[in-house]
C-alpha cells in the first residue's frame, strides 16, 4: 500500500518573501536615526571630556557602549538581506592580522571592561582578505566567547600558520555546546535551546553571517567545544 501527503508550499513561499522584505526596510530605516545618535553622542563625549560630572560622563560611556551595541545588530540583518539577495560584494587586500585582531580586542575590551582578551601569536601573518569582513568574524567570535562565558573574565586568541593555511583560534572557558548543537548553530536563526541559553540575548544570525563570509574567502571555519568547558571557534 502506498501512503502519501502533498503540502502547498506556495504560503509558506511568499511569508518567508515578505519576512526578508520586511528584515532588508527595517533594517535600512534603523540606520539613518542610529547613525546620527552615534554622531551626536561622540560630539557630547568630546565636548564634555574634561567635565567633573561623573554621572554624566558613566551615561555618555554606558550610551555610546549600547549604541555600538545596536549598530551591530543592524549591519548583522542588513548583512542577512544582501546574503539572502547573492551580494555580498568583499574588497580583499594584503593586511597584517595582527592590526585586524588588536583592533577587535580594543573595541570589545571597551564594551566589556571586565573581560581580557589575550592574544598569542608567534609569527607576522599577512592575509589577502577583506579586511573589515574579517574583522567582523573576531567580533563576532569575540562577542558570543564574551557573552557565552559569565562570570568568566578571560578569552584567548591564537593565530598561527598550518601547512599553507593562517588558522586563528578563539578560545572561552564558558558554558560550551553539545556534539549535537555545533552542527547546526552556523544556520541561520538557530540557537542552541536550554534553561541556561534562554537567559542569552540574540538573534542566532552572527554565526550564519561569519560562515558566510569565511566560504566566500574559500575558508574554513569551525568549532571544538565541550559543555560545561568551553569552546573554540577557528577559521582558516
Ligand atoms: P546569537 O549569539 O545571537 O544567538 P550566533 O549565530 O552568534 O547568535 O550563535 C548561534 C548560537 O551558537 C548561540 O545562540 C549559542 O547558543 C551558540 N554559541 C555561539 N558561540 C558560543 C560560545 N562561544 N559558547 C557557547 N555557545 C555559543
Amino acid at each position: 500500500m502506498w501512503v502519501g501527503t502533498s503540502t502547498d508550499i506556495q504560503e509558506i513561499k511568499q511569508m518567508d518573501q515578505q519576512k526578508d522584505y520586511f528584515i532588508s526596510v527595517a533594517s535600512h530605516e534603523l540606520k539613518t536615526p542610529i547613525t546620527s545618535i552615534k554622531g551626536y553622542v561622540q560630539m557630547l563625549s568630546i565636548m564634555y571630556d574634561k567635565s567633573e560630572d561623573t554621572f554624566l560622563k558613566t551615561s555618555l560611556t554606558a550610551v555610546d557602549r549600547q549604541i555600538l551595541k545596536l549598530t551591530t545588530l543592524i549591519s548583522d540583518l542588513l548583512d542577512i538581506s544582501k546574503i539572502k539577495s547573492g551580494s555580498l560584494p568583499l574588497s580583499k587586500e594584503d593586511f597584517e592580522i595582527k592590526s585586524v585582531i588588536k583592533d577587535c580586542i580594543d573595541e570589545i575590551e571597551h564594551i566589556n571592561p571586565a573581560y581580557k582578551i589575550i592574544y598569542h601569536s608567534k609569527d607576522n601573518l599577512t592575509l589577502y582578505a577583506d579586511r573589515e569582513r574579517i574583522g567582523q568574524v573576531f567580533i563576532n567570535f569575540l562577542t558570543n566567547a564574551v557573552k557565552y562565558s559569565p562570570g568568566k573574565s578571560e578569552v584567548i586568541i591564537e593565530s598561527f600558520k598550518q601547512e599553507n593555511n593562517i588558522v586563528v583560534m578563539v578560545k572561552d572557558s564558558g558554558i560550551g555546546i553539545s556534539k549535537k548543537d555545533q552542527q547546526k548553530i552556523f544556520e541561520r536563526f538557530y540557537r542552541v535551546e536550554g534553561k541556561s541559553e534562554k537567559t542569552f540575548p540574540g538573534f542566532g544570525i552572527g554565526l550564519f553571517i561569519v560562515a558566510e563570509i569565511i566560504q566566500r574567502h574559500n575558508g574554513k571555519i569551525g568549532v571544538e567545544s565541550e559543555p560545561g568547558k568551553g569552546s573554540s571557534f577557528y577559521f582558516s
